[in-house]
């Protein structure tokens, strides 16, 4: 590693030894942008590896509520602000026990390469809590999401940091926090929050475009190597939330045949295929009843494995939509045993440093989901835009719009390796593309910025 980033990443490690995830998530962009930093002097003199790897601004606070019973709850709720410079703070919240702050603080800093990969003018930032929505009513999730905006609200707004949605928060979340910051603030309109239902705001194809997106850029990735199109190829997807779900939809519109899905239970294993049918049993039973993978396979007499991720099929396409560190180098191996030729990650960072090691070494197309989950972040990008205009557009125009920003994504990825002397490396690329403009930005704006 070049002494300067090796530096760098000392000093991160060892101001929070802790922060394991964080130094995951710092490792993967820092290493790679070593051509870059040695190619141009001026990042290194201006210290922006040093400033990019420290959040603007944290906020972290307590979320009382009261459960069913009546009684108070307290959860602990983040808001990290990345990095402002080529635009507002933008990134979802996440809702899981898991959240704490090493993860506010990878997903955040993800975010601010990603968000600049789109092209549209986002800052990075991320938050959540470590409350968990599963298993409570409708009521404890309003109870919690209206305490959660009385403190979050000061912190938000069109001009500063607009959130969204991620693990745990979806259009019903969404729709509790709108509706609490419009009775707080007294203001409606002003995109504080994407995500948002059709109904009151919300853009088109913005609950299907994180997976959409990711499969739009699988589509690139196998035309630019030349290896065809998802037509007639086996496709795995992990994890059955919002990106999986609309994954599967996209895979199977364009002629591939699903496979599996999962969920922190287990996985099901399809091998007739996921038809579009099928799918609707699932977006039933995860959007409305809140239910359990395993009851996909009681319906249509397949194979529920507990307690496990779908990387031991024979599959051609491995798309990890559920979170982060659910593939190893061990399942990188099976997955390469059993014919995988492209893996396209739709969660953040869910393959590890060892896993995506394992698959560049054997030549397998391998994308990082700051490149190619970057659909939903843009199409969030183009709710506020319809927002700003007062306007809206058509599903089929924002679906067009977000196929353009992927194949676009795909090309910056794609070129920035080449032009970097590593063909086919849409990690290195990604990163660096990511990096240049948001890096140019901050040096245009002076040291504090
Ligand atoms: P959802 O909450 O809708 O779905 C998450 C899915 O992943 C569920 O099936 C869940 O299962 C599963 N899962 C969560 N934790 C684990 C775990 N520890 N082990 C196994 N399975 C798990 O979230 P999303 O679909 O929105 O997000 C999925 C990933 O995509 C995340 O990494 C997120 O950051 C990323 N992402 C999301 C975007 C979006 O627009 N929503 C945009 C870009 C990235 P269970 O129900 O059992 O917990």
């Amino acid at each position: 590693m070049d002494k300067y980033i090796e530096s760098v990443y000392n000093s991160l490690v060892e101001k929070d030894p802790d922060q394991k995830v964080f130094h995951q998530a710092a490792y993967e962009v820092l290493t790679t942008l070593e051509p870059a930093i040695k190619k141009f002097s001026k990042y290194q003199e201006n210290k922006i590896l040093e400033r990019m790897v420290e959040p603007e601004r944290i906020v972290q606070f307590r979320i009382p509520w009261k459960d069913r019973d009546g009684k108070i709850q307290v959860n602990r709720g983040y808001r990290v602000q990345y990095n402002s410079a080529i635009g507002p703070y933008k990134g979802g919240f996440r809702f899981h026990p898991t959240v704490n702050l090493a993860v506010m603080k990878f997903l955040g800093f993800e975010q601010t390469f990603k968000n600049s990969l789109t092209g549209l003018p986002m800052g990075g930032g991320k938050g959540g809590s470590d409350f968990e929505p599963k298993g409570k009513t409708d009521d404890e999730v309003e109870a919690f999401c209206t305490s959660f905006i009385m403190e979050i609200y000061k912190y938000i707004g069109q001009f500063v940091d607009i959130p969204a949605g991620d693990i745990g928060v979806g259009a019903r979340e969404i729709g509790y926090m709108y509706g609490a910051y419009r009775k707080i603030t007294n203001l409606h309109g002003t995109c504080v929050l994407t995500g948002k239902s059709p109904v009151y705001g919300g853009s088109l194809a913005r609950t299907e475009a994180t997976g959409f997106g990711v499969v739009y850029f699988c589509e690139e990735m196998l035309k630019a190597a030349k290896k065809g199109s998802l037509k007639g190829k086996t496709v795995a997807v992990s994890g059955s939330g919002n990106v999986a779900q609309f994954a599967a939809q996209k895979a199977i519109q364009l002629g591939a045949k699903v496979v599996t899905l999962s969920d922190s239970d287990g996985f099901i294993y399809d091998p007739a295929g996921i038809d579009q049918k099928k799918l609707d049993f699932i977006l039933e039973l995860k959007n409305v009843k809140r239910g359990r993978i395993r009851e996909y396979a009681d319906k249509f007499k397949c194979n529920f494995t507990p307690k496990a991720a779908p990387w031991s099929v024979k599959t051609d396409v491995a798309l990890p939509c559920a979170t982060q560190n659910e593939l190893n180098d061990k399942d990188a191996k099976k997955l390469i045993d059993n014919g995988v030729a492209c893996v396209t990650e739709g969660a953040n960072m869910p393959c590890t440093l060892e896993a995506i090691k394992v698959f560049q070494d054997a030549k397998v197309l391998f994308s990082p989901g700051k490149a190619s989950n970057a659909g939903g972040v843009a199409t969030s990008g183009l709710e506020m835009v319809q927002n700003s205009q007062r306007y809206f557009w058509t599903f089929d125009e924002v679906d067009a719009k977000l196929h353009g920003i992927m194949v676009n994504i795909h090309k910056t990825a794609y070129e920035t390796a080449k032009l970097f002397g590593q063909p086919g490396n849409y990690v290195l690329g990604a990163n660096i593309a990511g990096f240049l403009k948001v890096a140019d930005a901050m040096i245009a704006q002076g040291y504090t910025a």
